[in-house]
């Protein structure tokens, strides 16, 4: 496994690539568990060569103590993606990515302001400029993003079209542990009494109830409801059990 920590190194091995080979791209936040290694494993069988990026993005955490807290294990990141089968892995820092300090945005002005984004200002600026910039470097065949990110994967997908984008736009399902919950870098963050609360949101969101009475049910059970509202055949809900914030999405 190669691992790139400067973009420069990574253009020079891309430019010297089969034209006709397909290449796969997973970006992550790490903190890695088994949602994303299933994007890894739908990368591997659809493409020739598959990299993964690790890159916290600062410009998408509106909140200065959610991106200290935000867990870092890159240690154990690196060696279940060696497991994993990854052909490179990019770590860049800010300075790289970022070399006009974030002057040169992609805002987008009516889907990015409802659901997390009315709770998140600029959080979907941030993400969509970090994935342009990503998607631009790295000039995948495809690029794999989770349905556990619902709206951020439907912004992702779209602002792709909207810009003529060369790289597919792939989403995969939410991964979940065997009791419901969607795997999540900040579920290490939930206290034990916390986390083992925390399916219930799932299983609310699942159920068959008004949305009044999903959100008083979540509130009697300990949640503190920030939104939980139905949009393009989707239920969308976010939470906060004690600092930790939770997201998850279904079907309707
Ligand atoms: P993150 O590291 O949280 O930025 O996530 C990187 C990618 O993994 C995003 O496309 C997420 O939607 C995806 N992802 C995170 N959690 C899950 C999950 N439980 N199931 C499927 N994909 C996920």
């Amino acid at each position: 496994m190669l691992v790139i920590k400067n973009i420069q190194d990574w253009l020079q091995a891309h430019a010297s690539r089969e034209s006709n080979s397909t290449l796969g791209f997973v970006p992550t936040m790490g903190a890695l568990h088994k949602g994303h290694l299933s994007l890894v494993d739908r990368s591997h069988r659809e493409n020739d060569t598959t990299i993964v990026s690790i890159f916290v993005n600062p410009t998408q955490f509106n909140d200065p103590k959610d991106l200290n807290g935000y867990p870092q294990t890159l240690e154990a990141d690196l060696s279940s993606l060696e497991n994993a089968g990854v052909d490179v892995v990019l770590l860049p820092d800010y300075n790289q990515v970022y070399p006009d300090d974030y002057r040169y945005k992609i805002i987008e002005s009516e889907f990015s302001q409802k659901l997390c984004g009315a709770s998140r200002p600029g959080h979907f600026d941030g993400v969509l400029t970090i994935v342009m910039k990503l998607l631009n470097i790295v000039q995948a065949t495809h690029a794999y993003f989770g349905e556990k990110d619902y709206q951020q994967y439907v912004l992702i997908k779209e602002m792709a079209e909207a810009f003529f984008l060369r790289t597919r736009i792939v989403s995969c399902p939410t991964i979940r542990e065997d009791d419901g919950l969607a795997c999540s870098s900040r579920n290490a963050r939930l206290k034990s009494e916390e986390r083992a609360l925390a399916p219930q949101f799932y299983k609310t969101l699942t159920q068959k109830l008004s949305m009044a009475a999903r959100k008083s049910q979540l509130e009697s059970l300990g949640f503190k409801v920030d939104y939980l509202e139905e949009f393009k055949n989707r239920r969308f809900g976010a939470v906060y059990l004690g600092k930790v914030r939770l997201i998850d999405n279904v079907a309707i």
